[in-house]
């Protein structure tokens, strides 16, 4: 059996993968803002270096896996697009970096960070905040959206996590992460219900853009099938799953995008490995 660490352990769908992982068996240290085994305020560095601290400290200085799930929606309000920067964005990858030696030390372990589908359907997100937020620096991810006045936040929304899931594909790769025997994968949900979902849905304007978004499966998604995708991509059927965002969305992103991805790799790419870098043959 093995040791977890979950985000957002008290809510929808971090919730569900701790509640299937427990009753597996699996011992599981829930990190949230509130009812939780860590009680911290992952919108603060200090929160985020306490959630870091405390999980190593309950864990023993190993994990077999995390879970990030520990997120916050587009609602409206202006101090908005700075917590969904701080949580959505370095909820994520500071307590992953404090966390990685444990996770190595486990040998095998897994990490599955919650996307969404909004990295690919939201219109006009700015690339200055991308680059911002994967260059660490929140103050200027926040100013690049300031021009979108009260669509700032779902904007925010899209880009924080657009850079999660790159900062996944590049950091995936890496000798520190691959090399380290670490697989790390995200998920990319569309609308499922949850309670975020549920605050989106009772404020009138929110609603009609929700119901009128295009989902060609139908209805919403449910909190405890994307449970279940997590812990799969936690369980050894993921031992080859490497910097893969898995989209489960009822269709919405391949609707807009089919044609966008696959792509090919540009050749410019294959010469430099093949001059340069050749890290990675069998
Ligand atoms: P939820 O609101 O049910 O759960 C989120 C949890 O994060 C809550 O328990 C909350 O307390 C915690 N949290 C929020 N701010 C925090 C902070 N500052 N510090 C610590 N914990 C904090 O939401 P959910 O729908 O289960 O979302 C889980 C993840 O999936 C989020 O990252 C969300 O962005 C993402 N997502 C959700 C949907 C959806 O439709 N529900 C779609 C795509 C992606």
């Amino acid at each position: 059996m093995g040791i977890y660490a979950v985000t957002g352990a008290a809510s929808g769908m971090g919730r569900a993968v701790t509640d299937r992982l427990r009753s597996a068996g699996h011992t599981v240290v829930g990190v949230d803002i509130k009812e939780s085994d860590v009680v911290a305020d992952l919108s603060t560095p200090g929160g985020r270096q306490q959630a870091v601290r405390e999980v190593l400290k309950i864990a023993g200085g190993r994990l077999d896996g995390a879970v990030l799930a520990a997120g916050i929606g587009p609602a409206p309000g202006r101090g908005r697009p700075r917590l969904i920067a701080e949580v959505n964005y370095f909820g994520v990858v500071d307590l992953l970096d404090g966390w990685r030696s444990a996770l190595a030390s486990a040998g095998k372990a897994k990490v599955v960070v919650f996307s969404s589908n909004s990295t690919t359907t939201t219109p006009a997100v700015p690339g200055r905040m991308i680059k911002a937020l994967l260059d660490g620096d929140a103050d200027r991810a926040v100013r690049s959206v300031r021009l979108f006045g009260k669509g700032a936040p779902g904007i925010a929304y899209g880009g924080s996590k657009i850079a999660v899931s790159r900062w996944v594909r590049r950091n995936a790769v890496r000798p520190e992460w691959a090399g380290s025997g670490i697989r790390l994968n995200a998920l990319a949900p569309g609308a499922i219900m949850t309670p975020l979902l549920e605050k989106q849905l009772a404020t009138p304007a929110e609603a009609k853009v929700i119901h009128s978004f295009p989902v060609p499966a139908g209805g919403f998604g449910d909190a405890g099938q994307l449970g279940d995708w997590a812990v799969f991509m936690l369980s050894d059927a993921a031992d080859f799953l490497c910097g893969s965002i898995v989209f489960v969305d009822g269709g919405s992103d391949a609707y807009f995008r089919s044609d966008d991805w696959p792509r090919s790799v540009p050749v410019r790419r294959i010469v430099r490995y093949l001059r340069r870098f050749r890290e990675f043959g069998r």
